[in-house]
């Protein structure tokens, strides 16, 4: 049955019952698969896995500790955000213009939400869940997530994210998030957590005033010498040296996190953010993330927890198909 739901996946199918039309008519996938199971073995399956999440959680564990072991720097830079994933259920509001206001939705738990713009694709409100995810910034792969109604906000589970990818047994050393999530509890939650906080700069009134700059004097801006993650201090020169005294230390705050805006490695590291806008989009529309064919906050976090199986496995099977590397 693990077999099917790869199938699925793998093939990028929305639903059980196509997946058992493709199995049945084809031979190879019966020989890998080891029978044809009927759609209704299928759907027993989902339903056993949804009152067992903690088996398919610990398979998930396994498959990313043995990814982990082949890519050993895996999980120590991570990139955090959440994406939309529209209900396969109508939200509106009315049953038709000027009609009466609904009383049934066909999936109570999905909720509307807002989703920026991709490509040529307008922002705006959905209707259904968003998944948020932890991704290894240099591999793309997925070491946290989880699946939540639309209307809630995105900053609410970046902690735990970190939290999950560290059970996980990943060394996190930064956090690389977009400026939604620049606020002082995530900030300090990180810094809480051994993790440093890479975050574009949301603008407030204390960054219209200045307060994110470097200090400065009569010589210039003060350059960056350095930090000190037990202390939670940056440390500060003057360009020229003349000042006393000639450096300060500056506490860590979102304004002035640990790794400076200003530093080539909060740039370089920024700039990975991307490894997580490309997984969603890769999840979605290669691995079969999207459509939605299930309804229900359980039944739809079982679908991404089994695409993202699929792909990771994926993923370990290339892995181990490569020759180890010998040691220098
Ligand atoms: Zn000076």
């Amino acid at each position: 049955m693990v077999g099917m739901a790869l199938a699925k996946s793998l093939y990028a199918i929305p639903t059980w019952t196509r997946t058992v039309r493709l199995v049945a008519e084809h031979e190879g996938l019966q020989r890998v698969i080891g029978c044809a199971p009927s759609e209704w073995a299928c759907y027993r399956f989902a339903r056993t896995l949804r009152g067992h999440s903690e088996a398919l959680s610990a398979c998930l564990d396994r498959v990313l500790a043995a990814v982990a072991e082949r890519l050993p720097d895996m999980g120590q830079n991570i990139a955090i955000d959440g994406s939309d994933l529209s209900a396969y259920a109508n939200g509106q509001r009315y049953l038709s213009k000027h009609g009466p206001e609904r009383e049934r939705f066909s999936d109570p738990d999905a909720s509307w939400g807002h989703r920026s713009a991709v490509s040529t694709r307008k922002g705006g409100g959905f209707y259904g869940y968003k998944v948020h995810a932890a991704v290894d910034a240099k591999y793309d792969l997925p070491l946290a997530w989880t699946v939540e109604t639309a209307k809630d906000a995105e900053q609410a589970f970046a902690l735990g994210l970190i939290d999950a990818a560290k059970a996980r047994g990943f060394e996190v050393r930064t956090a690389i998030m977009d400026k939604g999530y620049d606020v002082g509890p995530i900030h300090d939650g990180c810094m809480d957590r051994g993790v440093a906080p890479v975050t574009a700069l949301k603008e407030t009134t204390r960054t219209e005033r200045g307060e994110h700059k470097p200090p400065c004097c009569e010589h210039g801006e003060w350059t960056f010498s350095g930090a000190d993650f037990k202390r939670r201090r940056t440390k500060w020169r003057c360009p020229t040296g003349i000042c006393t005294p000639a450096s300060v230390w500056i506490k860590a705050t979102r304004l002035h996190p640990l790794i400076p805006r200003e530093s080539k490695r909060s740039r370089a590291l920024y700039a990975s953010r991307g490894s997580v806008e490309r997984e969603f989009g890769r999840l979605k529309h290669e691995w079969s993330l999207l459509p939605l064919r299930v309804r229900g906050l359980d039944r739809v976090r079982l679908h991404a927890d089994l695409t993202i199986l699929a792909k990771l496995a994926c993923r370990l099977a290339q892995e181990r198909a490569k020759p180890i590397p010998l040691a220098a």
